[in-house]
């Protein structure tokens, strides 16, 4: 089947007592069982719930993975793919990713003996040196949040497969509807449903896919054990959401090439961090890996009153933190969703204290451009 079909009817099969044709939510927490020791499959709401399954159904299609498991966050999905490494052992991960995942990583889960690398994932070279004897996992986000930097999937599949390490890719940015990393070679593919999967910016949740089938299990006995699980209202958000990712994808794709064009020539954006743009560092490998761009882009303003202003100065895109929604947003990542990434780490990488990020939604694009306009105008 095609995406479309399958972000439509996966998982969403009607309803067998009544035929409804929308996923019920099911508001419960347990289910009567019929005798002692007879069970209808379902029994308790943590380990059971057939809105949830719903969802984790459909993006192990959209995905196409063996498995997937739904999670109250993306954070609970990134925390669950970590509780597969033990003590002692050793994480790679890109060096500009998510504030959150860098977080977790440093705050709580180094507490646990876990070790990490970060490095610049972008060069697959650098990564094989990073490996050591330790290393269970390479974590990668691509493109990165904030600084849109590519990592080439395939060549990391490669890598991993040859040396026993496990590839997870935070493929928030894409969707699946762009990009497919367990087809490429990755082993685990999570996400923020917050973002461009439920795409109406009212819930949050987070969701892991697998290729692997002892994986899945080890997921599996994670999810119920650990108990992040989403409620099947959040299910219910995500599984309508999905149901329009591509319609909504192409339009982000749309505006985000209109937005980009506008600011990619204006005299007060330094610069432009953009994959679908020709002078793009990596543009050949986003075409290769990627089949769109979406609506995600940073500009460098050149400092922080600049960026300040801009922020302060625009009426349409809503300062804010979180993306993928179908309303444009704005945002300054060095100040909220990076605040706790160290100064000195992120400007080596290019992300300075003026940095900009926009999560171009699908309104009409001329009004995006006119408000950005308007607010560069008076920096
Ligand atoms: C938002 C985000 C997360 C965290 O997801 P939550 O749903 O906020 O917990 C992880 N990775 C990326 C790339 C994100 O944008």
């Amino acid at each position: 089947m095609g995406f479309s079909t399958d972000a439509i009817h996966a998982g969403n099969a009607p309803e067998p007592r009544t035929g409804a044709v929308s996923v019920p939510i099911f508001q419960t927490s347990t289910y009567a069982q019929p005798e002692l020791g007879k069970s209808s499959g379902f029994e308790y709401a943590r380990t059971h719930n057939p809105t949830r399954f719903a969802l984790e159904e459909n993006i192990a299609v959209l995905e196409k993975g063996v498995k997937g498991y739904a999670f109250s966050s993306g954070m609970a999905a990134i925390s669950a793919i970590l509780s597969l490494v033990k003590q002692g052992e050793h994480v790679v991960a890109s060096h500009n990713m998510y504030g959150g995942t860098y977080r977790l990583f440093e705050y709580v889960l180094k507490n646990y003996g876990l070790t990490f690398t970060y490095g610049d994932t972008s060069d697959t070279a650098s990564v094989e040196r990073a490996l050591t004897p330790q290393t269970r996992l390479l974590f990668v986000e691509t493109p990165t949040n904030p600084m849109m930097v590519l990592s080439d999937l395939k060549a990391l599949g490669e890598l991993c497969r040859s040396r026993g390490v496990w590839l997870a890719v935070d493929n928030t940015f894409m969707t699946p509807y762009y990009q497919r990393p367990l087809e490429l070679g990755a082993h685990l593919v999570t996400h923020s449903t917050t973002k461009y999967l439920n795409g109406h910016s009212d819930m949050i949740g987070g969701l892991v896919v697998t290729s692997e089938k002892d994986l899945a299990e080890k997921l599996g006995f994670i999810q119920n054990a650990v108990g992040a699980v989403p409620g099947p209202m959040d299910c219910f958000l995500a599984l309508r959401g999905i149901k329009t990712l591509a319609v909504r994808m192409d339009r982000h794709s749309l505006n985000g090439a209109r937005v980009a064009d506008f600011l990619k020539s204006h005299p007060k954006v330094k610069k432009l961090y953009y994959p679908g743009l020709s002078d793009h560092p990596q543009h050949d490998l986003a075409r290769r890996q990627m089949s769109g761009f979406g609506g995600m882009m940073a500009i460098d303003t050149g400092s922080l009153e600049a960026g300040r202003t801009l922020l302060n100065r625009v009426r349409l895109f809503t300062l804010a933190e979180s993306l993928g929604g179908v309303e444009s947003l704005i945002s300054h990542p060095a100040s909220m969703t990076h605040a706790l990434v160290p100064r000195e780490e992120r400007i080596k990488w290019g992300f300075t204290d003026g940095l900009v990020r926009l999560s171009v939604g699908i309104e009409d694009v001329e009004d995006l451009v006119a408000d950005l306009d308007q607010a560069l105008s008076g920096v």
